[in-house]
């Protein structure tokens, strides 16, 4: 098999030789900032809007990164990695600590990524509709992801590979994803806001919409619509569109493969997968 290629700090190792101290603010307190980067025939899938993300994130909690180094170390990534599909996983921590405090005292960013290959298109998913219980700063892309593991954990157990969360009946987005739904041949997406990640797979599939002289609404989103929606779709970085097939602890009027699912995806598919 062959080892998969990490970088830490800027030196490129096999991944599981790859040693991190435990006072890294990463380990002690999830200070740290992510980005999950895909390519298809070795060709960056919104490349330039992830590295601002990942610019913004660490804007937001005050960690001092050079970006361009960041950029490069994304690059050689891909370069080194020996397949053409796949994703980078890249993060950046705050940096490592003498003293365990929740006071940050202005650190070296410490950084770290590594590459995976994967199949970005996905069959039909069964998902659980669950509570939102995660921080107030779900728009930063921090590793903090405790909410999203212990509701995806028990949707799991239920058979299910994604949820659906929702505040207040109000939905955000999933797990590890964002949330479309065609309601009556309208497209819907929950608007962005603090609860929400600005997903660049939701913003590349809404000018695809665009591009197929649909229409979708930026607008509130409820539990209620999930029950009369004709068509639901999750969209990520790795999963591209993928359809839900059933919700496990709802009823709702779902058709599996919706023409207008249908001609978003393949429209997708044809623009960032062939
Ligand atoms: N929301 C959450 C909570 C996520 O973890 C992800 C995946 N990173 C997304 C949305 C989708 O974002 P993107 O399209 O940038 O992968």
């Amino acid at each position: 098999m062959t080892k998969r290629i990490g970088i830490y700090n800027g030196s490129l190792d096999q991944l599981d030789k790859i040693v991190v101290s435990p006072m890294s603010r990463a380990f002690l307190f999830s200070d740290s900032i992510y980005e999950v980067i895909p390519f298809h025939k070795s060709e960056f899938i919104g490349f330039q809007a992830h590295i601002e993300r990942l610019d913004r994130s660490a804007a937001m909690l005050d960690i001092n990164i050079d970006i361009n180094l960041c950029t490069q170390e994304i690059i050689l990534l891909k370069e080194r990695s020996q397949f053409p599909s796949g994703y980078i996983y890249y993060q950046v921590s705050r940096g490592i600590d003498q003293k365990r405090s929740h006071i940050f005292s202005g650190g070296i960013p410490e950084t770290f990524g590594f590459a995976e290959p994967h199949k970005f298109q996905q069959s039909a998913i069964k998902v659980k509709l669950v509570p939102d219980i995660r921080w107030g700063r779900c728009d930063i892309k921090s590793t903090s992801l405790l909410g999203n593991t212990m509701q995806m954990n028990s949707a799991d157990k239920d058979g299910c590979s994604e949820v659906i969360m929702h505040r207040d009946n109000i939905l955000t987005e999933g797990g590890a994803s964002n949330i479309f739904l065609v309601l009556d041949d309208v497209i819907k997406t929950p608007s962005l806001d603090q609860n929400i990640l600005p997903g660049i797979t939701r913003d590349l599939v809404i000018h695809t919409i665009a591009e197929l002289d649909l229409k979708v609404m930026e607008t509130e989103c409820f539990v209620e619509d999930l029950k009369i929606a004709n068509s639901i779709w999750f969209t990520s970085s790795t999963k591209g569109i993928t359809e839900v097939e059933s919700i496990s602890n709802l009823e709702t009027s779902i058709k599996k493969g919706h023409p207008i699912f249908s001609e978003v995806s393949k429209r997708y598919i044809e623009k960032f997968l062939t």
